[in-house]
């Protein structure tokens, strides 16, 4: 590695032209709109409706409603549609795909091929066919000895079974030369039955919340003829997935990026976000054409990708879809990821997924929209035009409340990594004390309901109350500019869970992490709030069927009370809230360590084993597998680290000062003035003396944790003396980086690696 190299490809970077790819044409050879191959490459209920008989796919369609479980001639006849559909378009493999708990997803290609034997005089005859049976398709055995399982599965016990989630629909994915592969997705358990993986726990948890909130409504709805009861109950989810690209040539020459998915080193150039100028610019034509391929191949999927825009930081770029049922929406994002991550590759780019790449700048999250929908379609997180006497929305809204306030520590834990630690709490994300945000209209709605009184209808410079959610109308001052309707909640970026609408946005998220853990964690929350009202509507109701106006208004009174503590409007970054927080009782957790205890604190831990979500030795095992996985991350950062200081860093400064000392030998040799070198020289010494003693106590530290690896102090240690002591190594580097000539500086900087799109 040498300057020569970074110039050759930030060179060869600028000028890169984009691949230009075709879109799907149809028969006329005309390009097809998206619509016309959305889910294209998904076996789904509108496919299996029209190649199952009859009864084959009235079966499936019981047992997804969860009435039976899937017998052997319906499998069979699913697996044989779903071969020959797959066979159509060209596919080799099958692979049940799941989400152990490594935090990425898992497969094992299997052939269709397989030999059959027949006995024709006697005589074997080996026939090669395409086979695929009901029971590949259900259950799989992968050797799982090596996934992650936190103690719950010893390498002698190494079973651990794949079973087809049948809500998530099989798909296929490109394969190699023309290929396709059938992707089946699955869940991943023991062999005792114990969850190994994200899913499974997120399907509990799914569950659990649909049934009480199912319970709720039958307290509050009154059988109407004319209007059909809800049968089903899901929760829904849209995941805004920020993150960063930039050139692969320079992405290659930084071992940090390639190791870590984050520099080590390397300080802010003189321009970078203050401008603003990034956020919704214009997006690089190499990224935009890189951005529609992804979505092009999303389409095809049936990942529905709505809106792409640059974001704050240079090379920082966002991709949301259109909300779907949260199981479904957990599975697209990672598919969206994989995708982003592999089209990346052939525009020369490299996607990174990390909540924080670069020092000095924002970061990236997966802001989580999350809500509760009706099989009728109806979000019950609806405020209506009214919120005031709207009561089915205020349950839920208070059910909310109380479950962050009940578990926000539990909610930080479900966001918690050495990667998210960069970004939490940094001035641009989230702290880690977990309030809600309501806006100023739900506020007051909520206070004079609390109060009994009338909502005051100027709160917020309001006229009237008719606006909520249609909202009052906006003067813009221009005849030409068509009418404006205000929106009910007004944005507060700085809140670490906010109301938007009709949705609440939990943004403490990472964008690296799958979004599995963090609903899972908030499902089971909600569940657990909605629970305590259902029995505490019930015993208010004495031995009414349905639940009266004033039932209900004494119920939600009482949550408002209840949860008061939990809401906060004000700027989330600020120190006062720091301190105002601690006064409420509301815990802020800075450092993931600490976020892993609250797993298992009594409260936390009695809510999701009561639920069902989790048995306790699942929950141990997720404890120890998050605080193994913390501090493995945080011990290869610190070595990568040592590589960079002692093969890069160093010899640098070395050359450098070789070349001063040199000039000032030549210059006082000649009889010149030798001082501006000798300034120099005295200045970078002690940087370097810094540096090197930097090193020696990263070395030291590194050798201390190797013996407790495995164990539960290893997180400390990590936390609260490798990442200080690698944080005053980078001081040392990134003063070097200032200061020494840059021709002897083999890493690319920040100022290439943003300004090579
Ligand atoms: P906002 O501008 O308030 O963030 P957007 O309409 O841009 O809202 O939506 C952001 C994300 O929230 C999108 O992925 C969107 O699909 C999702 N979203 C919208 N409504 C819901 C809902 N009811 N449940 C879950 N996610 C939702
Ligand atoms: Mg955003």
């Amino acid at each position: 590695m040498s300057q020569q190299a970074r110039i050759n490809v930030v060179s060869g970077g600028v000028s890169r032209v984009p691949r230009i790819i075709e879109f799907p044409k149809d028969n006329a050879g005309r390009q097809q709109v998206i619509s016309d191959f959305f889910g294209s490459n998904v076996f789904g209920t509108k496919e299996m409706s029209e190649r199952l008989p009859k009864p084959v796919y009235k079966s499936f369609c019981e047992q997804l409603k969860g009435g039976q479980t899937l017998d052997k001639i319906t499998a069979d006849a699913i697996a044989h549609a779903a071969k020959v559909w797959a066979l159509e378009r060209n596919a080799t493999h099958f692979t049940h795909w799941f989400q152990p708990l490594n935090g990425t997803t898992a497969e094992k290609h299997d052939s269709f091929l397989a030999l059959k034997t027949t006995f024709a005089n006697g005589l074997p005859e080996v026939t090669a066919i395409e086979a695929f049976s009901g029971s590949e398709l259900l259950q799989s055995e992968p050797d799982a000895s090596s996934f992650p399982s936190g103690g719950m599965r010893t390498t002698f016990e190494a079973r651990g079974y794949t079973v087809w989630d049948t809500k998530s629909p099989m798909f296929l994915q490109e394969g190699p030369h023309g290929t396709m592969i059938l992707y089946i997705p699955s869940v991943f358990i023991s062999y005792n039955g114990e969850a190994l993986d994200e899913k499974s726990v997120l399907l509990r948890s799914s569950s659990v919340i649909s049934k009480v909130a199912l319970e709720i409504l039958r307290l509050i709805e009154p059988i109407k003829e004319d209007v059909p009861r809800t049968k089903e109950i899901y929760t829904t989810l849209g995941t805004e997935q920020e993150y960063f690209l930039i050139d692969r040539g320079l992405y290659a020459l930084r071992p940090d990026l390639k190791t870590c998915g984050r520099t080590l080193i390397s300080g802010l150039p003189a321009r970078h976000q203050q401008l603003e100028d990034h956020y919704f610019g214009k997006i690089p034509s190499r990224v935009l054409a890189a951005m529609s391929e992804v979505e092009l191949e999303c389409a095809k999927l049936g990942v529905p990708i709505k809106t792409r825009h640059n974001e704050v930081a240079p090379c920082q770029f966002e991709a949301a879809p259109q909300f779907e049922e949260a199981m479904l929406a957990v599975d697209h994002n990672l598919l969206t990821m994989d995708i982003m991550h592999r089209v990346a590759h052939k525009y020369k780019l490299k996607c990174l997924f990390h909540e924080k790449p670069f020092k000095g700048v924002n970061g990236s999250g997966k802001h989580c929209n999350w809500s509760i929908a009706t099989d009728r379609g109806e979000n019950l997180l609806n405020p209506s035009s009214t919120p005031e006497t709207n009561y089915r929305f205020l349950i839920f809204l208070v059910a909310v409340l109380k479950a962050v306030l009940d578990h926000g520590d539990l909610l930080r834990a479900g966001v918690a990594s050495a990667s998210n630690d960069h970004r939490l709490g940094a001035q641009e994300a989230p702290p880690g004390i977990i309030s809600v945000f309501l806006g100023s209209e739900l506020t007051e709605v909520l206070n004079a309901i609390e109060e009994g009184r009338p909502v005051n209808k100027h709160v917020a410079g309001t006229e009237t109350t008719q606006m909520r959610v249609e909202g009052t109308t906006l003067d813009l001052k221009v005849a030409t500019l068509p009418k404006l309707n205000r929106d009910l909640t007004d944005r507060n970026r700085t809140s670490p869970f906010a109301f938007t609408g009709n949705k609440f946005e939990f943004r403490a998220v990472g964008s690296k992490q799958s979004a599995a853990f963090p609903v899972t964690i908030l499902n089971s929350a909600v569940a657990s709030a909605l629970m305590e009202i259902k029995d505490d509507l019930k015993k208010q109701m004495g031995d009414k069927e349905t639940a009266s106006d004033e039932d209900m208004l004494a119920i939600i009174r009482k949550y408002i009370t209840l949860t008061k503590n939990v809401r906060f409007e004000g700027d989330n970054y600020t120190e006062e809230w720091v301190q105002e927080a601690a006064k409420r009782g509301l815990v802020n957790i800075t450092k993931s360590p600490e976020a892993f205890k609250r797993l298992l604190t009594p409260k936390n831990a009695e809510m999701l084993t009561r639920l069902g979500v989790f048995s306790m030795a699942e929950l141990e095992c997720r404890y120890h597998i998050m605080s193994e996985t913390y501090a493995k991350e945080i011990v290869i950062e610190a070595q990568t680290l040592l590589g960079l200081l002692l093969q890069h860093v160093l010899p640098a400064a070395f050359s450098y000062r070789r070349e001063l000392s040199e000039s000032a030998a030549f210059l006082k040799q000649i009889g010149a003035e030798a001082a501006p070198e000798l300034k120099w020289l005295a200045q970078l010494a002690p940087i370097i003396s810094g540096l090197q003693e930097a090193v020696e106590e990263l070395d030291h530290l590194l050798v201390e944790a190797q013996p407790i690896l495995e164990s539960e102090p290893a997180a400390d240690h990590a936390c609260y003396k490798m990442a200080p002591a690698m944080e005053k190594a980078r001081s040392y580097a990134d003063q070097l980086e200032r200061l020494v000539a840059d021709k002897y500086w083999p890493l690319p900087k920040y100022h290439e690696l943003f300004s090579t799109l």
